[in-house]
């Protein structure tokens, strides 16, 4: 009977959606998405807050601490390859010459590493893509426990929910005066002749999305928002980074900065408060 096939086209069932692949495919977003922390431009006149973006990531620099007062990227599998360790530290050629431009031995025999703010991990998508985060802008100097172990293994950890089907945005800095190298070393506010500063802490924040587009869209109050201060010496590896998890809130008052001001302010005040309680590995 033809009437039980034109029963059936009347069926009223919502047609399931497409699942739009496109939508999971990783991209390659913007590098500043969730805002500019401390409404940085690239204005030589103003050397305490000079806005460098470069396709890789975009940072302030500080010409009067000789470091970024932050750092903010992008990272998604859109980024990652096979590209090998460059190590070709060097000073920023992008620096506005009258800038005081740390060089690759700016922290020779201080004690302290040239720690990345943007991972050399995080940039392995082509040998230049990695080379960028060689650039002395990029680096400020963390007690060696801190970079190699602690600061390392949050960076790891942000990768492997990268892995996990994860992309997220991460903005980076130190804030404070101090820092203590090693068990026979004293406190330390600076280094290279008082050019560069020794930051008491450094900080990240890291905003974790599933794989998507319109990611600004998608954060919502229960949006996962890793924020961690780890103090810039040798014994900070006796404590597992998670111990180090603070609220963005509590880093926006020890920084001055606003970070995720592109976010809506409900949103932003409700991510903001939180001390995340996630897995940390
Ligand atoms: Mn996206
Ligand atoms: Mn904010």
């Amino acid at each position: 009977m033809v009437l039980i096939i034109v029963s059936a086209c009347e069926d009223k069932t919502p047609p399931v959606p497409p699942v739009n692949v496109q939508d999971t495919i990783p991209t390659r977003d913007d590098n500043m998405a969730l805002g500019n922390p401390s409404n940085a431009a690239t204005d030589p006149s103003s050397p305490s807050n000079y806005l460098m973006v470069k396709p890789q990531f975009v940072l302030s620099y500080n010409s009067s601490k000789g470091e970024a007062n932050w750092a903010s990227w992008h990272l998604s599998r859109a980024w990652k390859g096979t590209a090998a360790r460059q190590d070709d530290f060097r000073k920023d050629p992008e620096l506005p010459s009258n800038f005081f431009s740390p060089s690759s031995t700016s922290y020779s025999g201080s004690g302290y590493d040239r720690g990345h703010l943007c991972p050399s991990d995080d940039r392995d998508g082509s040998i230049a893509d990695n080379s960028a985060t060689f650039v002395m802008t990029n680096m400020i100097p963390q007690a060696p426990n801190l970079n190699r172990i602690s600061w390392l293994a949050l960076e790891d950890y942000g990768r492997k929910l990268v892995t996990q089907g994860n992309e997220m945005y991460i903005v980076a800095g130190g804030y404070g005066t101090g820092g203590v190298a090693s068990s026979t070393s004293s406190l330390v506010n600076s280094i290279n002749n008082g050019q560069i500063e020794v930051p008491a802490y450094t900080w990240k924040i890291l905003v974790v999305l599933p794989v998507g587009k319109n990611d600004i869209s998608r954060i919502t109050a229960d949006t996962r928002v890793i924020a961690v201060a780890m103090p810039n010496r040798f014994d900070v590896n006796d404590l597992s980074w998670g111990n180090y998890r603070v609220s963005v809130d509590a880093l926006e008052q020890s920084t001055g900065l606003d970070f995720l001001s592109e976010v809506p302010v409900g949103i932003q005040a409700a991510i903001e408060s939180k001390v995340d309680t996630g897995p940390t590995n």
